[in-house]
């Protein structure tokens, strides 16, 4: 039997027309600029998001690294969600490798850091303090898409407080799809943006961090210092370029299916759904249970992100259709009782 695979949206693997796309890419070396296939995901992106320049990285961990970087000095800090990926999930790169002190901010529910929060946080100018100076915000947030409202009173007031902004949108076109509004729009407010072509586009590798052209400038010295100059990665690129205009429109179907399967997992006994966002499902089992689940899971051919965070994470992406949500529905059904 086929795994189902709900840990991520970064588990899906090429199919055959965006090999197609890898194989015939056109390239040339990255590092002296001469890879026309990476030139040109990096203009379609900048041009589609409304900035003036783009680079192609091998990962989003590197894109917001290479962002942070690019802001920042050293001794500066950065005010961050306490439960976002650019603080918590990759590996305190911006202190160790920048010497850029986060200053954590505990998110509210729907993925906001509360104005009055950001307010109390930013230092004076003092030599006791680090010197504030970014804002980075994250959408979508643990699948919740960021009220557009709150990213522009927010972005307006870093602006006031000469802070940067910078946007890890990793799912920021998952936030399009699900809201309606333009990946543009969402991106508007903020002097850089990055997005991950690996995780619900369906590409092999890769993210693109948008912003102006001294920035990008900036980010691209800090790209090859990190280890993230590519030569002919054009391949890579094409399977970008082949997922901007293939899989965008269709990750509606992705939040469909997490809809359908919040929907299937409501009412099961021993499983709590807390709620689905985007293409995110995010369920709770009693602690005691929780090995017992994995076990089950397992047993079925089913994969859950359990233990990572408090809740049961399930995620659907590009490799799973219908038939494998009411697979893992009847698996789930089989374990409540
Ligand atoms: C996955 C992810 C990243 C990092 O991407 P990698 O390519 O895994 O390094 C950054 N931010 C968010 C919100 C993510 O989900």
């Amino acid at each position: 039997m086929q795994t189902i695979d709900l840990r991520s949206d970064t588990v899906t693997r090429p199919g055959a027309a965006m090999r197609a796309a890898m194989a015939a890419a056109e390239v040339g070396d990255d590092v002296y600029g001469e890879d026309p296939t990476v030139a040109r995901l990096e203009r379609r992106l900048a041009d589609d998001l409304g900035f003036e320049a783009g680079l192609f990285v091998p990962s989003g961990t590197q894109s917001n690294l290479c962002a942070l970087l690019a802001h920042c000095q050293r001794g500066d800090e950065y005010l961050v969600g306490m439960e976002a990926h650019t603080y918590k999930y990759e590996g305190g790169g911006a202190a160790v490798l920048g010497s850029i002190q986060p200053q954590p901010i505990p998110q509210a529910a729907d993925g906001t850091l509360p104005l009055d929060a950001l307010e109390r946080a930013v230092k004076p100018d003092d030599p006791h303090f680090a010197h504030t100076r970014l804002l980075a915000l994250e959408n979508t947030w643990h699948g919740r898409v960021l009220p557009q409202d709150y990213v522009s009173e927010a972005a307006a007031w870093a602006r006031g407080r000469g802070l940067g902004v910078h946007l890890d949108g990793a799912r920021l076109f998952n936030a399009a799809i699900a809201s309606g509004v333009p990946a543009r729009t969402l991106a508007a407010p903020f002097d850089s943006v990055s997005v991950c072509l690996s995780k619900g586009l369906g590409a092999p590798v890769g993210s693109v961090l948008v912003a102006s052209a001294a920035l990008i400038k900036a980010a691209r010295r800090w790209r090859k210092m990190l280890g993230g100059g590519m030569r002919q990665a054009g391949i890579l690129a094409a399977a970008g370029l082949y997922a901007l205009d293939h899989h965008v429109a269709r990750l509606a179907d992705d939040h469909a299916r997490a809809a359908r399967l919040a929907a299937g997992l409501d009412g099961i006994a021993d499983i709590r759904v807390i709620g689905q966002f985007t293409n995110m499902v995010f369920i709770e089992v009693a602690a005691e249970r929780l090995r017992a689940l994995d076990a089950h899971l397992k047993a079925h051919d089913v994969r859950a992100s359990i233990g990572y965070l408090p809740s049961v994470r399930l995620v659907t992406h590009l490799d799973i259709d219908d038939a494998a949500i009411e697979r893992a529905i009847e698996v789930f059904r089989a374990f409540g009782h």
